[in-house]
């Protein structure tokens, strides 16, 4: 503050309450260590922690990453859930995602196709019945998948997460080996750690230094590609505000009266949140039609200079220029009066604009 034209009284008075306004800021973000203006500008990274919960190590893992600020991915084996269902309650209570590693961490592409499929499905009820959540995600036991594996995880609505960095600390890697490996990580990948190892949980603040030190930032890994994206800010300082459901989106209750002029099949509201290089869009699509919608694309022109990174809910391609969104295995049907959200992560080069229009099924829509 500028130090001219205060008596020494005014001053003393305004020194004691920025002292007290530097303390409430303290509190604050001791509170939310997450949120605090929080430089993501160098991208997001993937934690990822296996084969837990585990009575020895959940807790004080999620007391590390809580306390360093960090969320991550807990790939958790069902059968363990079942045997400690509060402590998956709360790797979800810690901000944490859940992910589905199979009921017993077997070889999976030794078994018939319908153990496969046991091996899945008893998972995803015991993690849905521990946290009211049913993952999205799967990652197979040692990385091993096939064409019969990748068929059952499409069908149960799992998308298969593997890793671009293994930590090795199943193979006896030091804490600081685990912090190097971290350091390798780029915006998008992911890192395999465990939820297991004493080392693994010692080297949290040293790996939320490191991403802090490279603007990167511990994010959410996406239902559609498998990579690191941004999660649920909930900062106007962090870019995102947008992630995908944990589970399947259930269409919105019907609006009560038709909007105005809305005599197209379709309304889209659509709304970017940007920050200098990227930005993330939600997009939501109302059927204002009296028909029922079965399999959808929504067709949009992005922009010049924004290219789609990642998205939730649909696919996209080609991801600049004219893009199609198309529906994902779960959100085909919209009834009349009903909506889907869907989104998506872009780069920009200096253009966060909006697209004109959005045709649904080669309808042209009405822009809330
Ligand atoms: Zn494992």
């Amino acid at each position: 503050m500028p130090p001219t034209r205060l008596s020494r009284r005014t001053a003393a008075a305004l020194a004691s309450l920025a002292t007290a306004a530097a303390a409430a800021l303290t509190l604050t973000v001791a509170a939310t260590p997450s949120s605090a203006a929080a430089d993501c500008s160098g991208g997001y990274v993937g934690l990822t922690y296996d084969d837990g919960p585990n009575s020895g190590t959940t807790t004080a893992l999620l007391n590390a990453l809580t306390s360093a600020g960090l969320r991550a991915t807990f790939f958790n084996i069902g059968q363990r859930v079942q045997q400690n269902s509060a402590l998956a309650r709360a790797q979800v209570s810690a901000g944490m995602w859940v992910g589905n590693h199979s009921w017993t961490h077997p070889h999976l592409p030794q078994m018939s196709s319908q153990q496969i499929t046991s091996e899945l499905t008893q998972t995803q009820q015991a993690i849905q019945q521990a946290t009211g959540q049913t993952p999205r995600l799967f990652r197979p036991p040692y990385g091993e998948t096939n064409a019969t594996i990748r068929s059952i995880e499409s069908q149960l609505g799992l998308t298969e997460v593997l890793w671009d960095v293994d930590s090795q600390d199943w193979n006896g890697a030091s804490t600081s080996a685990i912090v190097q490996a971290a350091g390798r990580l780029q915006n998008g990948q992911v890192i395999l750690m465990h939820d297991g190892y004493q080392t693994t949980i010692q080297a949290v603040p040293q790996i939320a230094s490191n991403l802090a030190s490279r603007n990167l930032c511990a994010g959410m890994i996406s239902t559609s590609t498998g990579r690191a994206v941004a999660p649920d800010g909930g900062n106007p300082t962090t870019p995102p505000t947008t992630r995908p459901p944990t589970t399947p989106p259930t269409t919105t209750p019907p609006v009560t009266t038709p909007p105005p002029g809305g005599d197209g099949a379709c309304r889209v509201g659509y709304t970017v949140s940007a920050w200098n290089t990227g930005l993330t869009a939600s997009i939501t699509i109302t059927n204002t039609s009296s028909a029922a919608v079965n399999g959808w694309t929504l067709a949009f022109t992005l922009p010049s200079g924004q290219t789609i990174t990642s998205g939730w809910n649909a696919s996209y391609s080609p991801s600049s220029g004219a893009v199609t969104a198309r529906n994902a295995a779960y959100n085909g049907s919209i009834a009349p009066s009903a909506s889907v959200g869907i989104g998506f992560q872009a780069t920009h080069t200096g253009n966060t604009g909006r697209p004109a229009s959005f045709t649904l099924n080669g309808t042209a829509c009405t822009v809330a």
